[in-house]
């Protein structure tokens, strides 16, 4: 197996999600399938995404076993290997907790779509059912999303965060950046409806 890359580009996709504001402290978590095999690589638990290296991507079986590499895969390995097993067009998930997306998964509202460019690159972003972090229940309640809607490419997480997916890392990446950008748009446009004075 030749995943030396794929750590690389694990590590890489993590450190930006951070450093983009896009999670805060350890939250998050990153995975990807490693091609022509049943096997994915995943972020070790309480691991922060800003300090991910390659020894934290872990390769674990599609029963979350670990199969090479040292401590526990992330506790949302659940909906990361749910979402592979209900989508076989899916080969990355990143999970995170960026703030403006936040405010509309708090709502338990989907993400408005203002913008032409959000409305045809997202199309359509439910809202996954609230659970605790690590739970079997949170991770029932992404996959039913993804099974739900098999065309989606992001959910918001009920009072936690947001789930999106993609064919590649990068993918899965420029998904949550749009998403978030959408939402801190919709935000704005809110603002200026209620005739509140936009500062930044
Ligand atoms: P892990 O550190 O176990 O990946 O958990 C982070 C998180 O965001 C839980 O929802
Ligand atoms: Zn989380």
């Amino acid at each position: 197996m030749s995943y030396e890359l794929l750590k690389k580009e694990l590590q890489h996709v993590s450190h930006k999600v951070y450093q983009k504001g896009f999670t805060q402290a350890t939250g998050g978590n990153i995975s990807v399938r490693i091609p022509g095999t049943d096997y994915v690589l995943i972020k070790r638990s309480g691991v922060s995404l800003g300090e991910v290296s390659r020894e934290d991507a872990l390769v674990v079986n599609m029963e979350g076993e670990v199969i090479e590499g040292q401590g526990k895969p992330s506790k949302e390995i659940g909906f990361h290997l749910g979402i592979y097993k209900v989508r076989p067009d899916v080969n990355a998930v990143v999970h995170c907790h960026p703030n403006y997306a936040i405010g509309y998964a708090c709502l338990g509202e989907e993400l408005p779509l203002p913008t032409v460019t959000a409305r045809k690159l997202l199309g359509h972003v439910p809202v996954a059912g609230v659970a605790p972090s690590g739970s079997k229940e949170l991770a029932q309640h992404v996959t039913d999303v993804f099974t739900q809607y098999p065309d989606i490419k992001i959910t918001l997480m009920k009072d936690h965060g947001v789930c999106s997916v993609g064919p590649t890392l990068e993918a899965a990446y420029n998904v949550v950046d749009l998403a978030e950008a959408t939402a801190k748009q919709a935000f704005i446009l809110s603002q200026l409806r209620a005739g509140v004075p936009v500062t930044n």
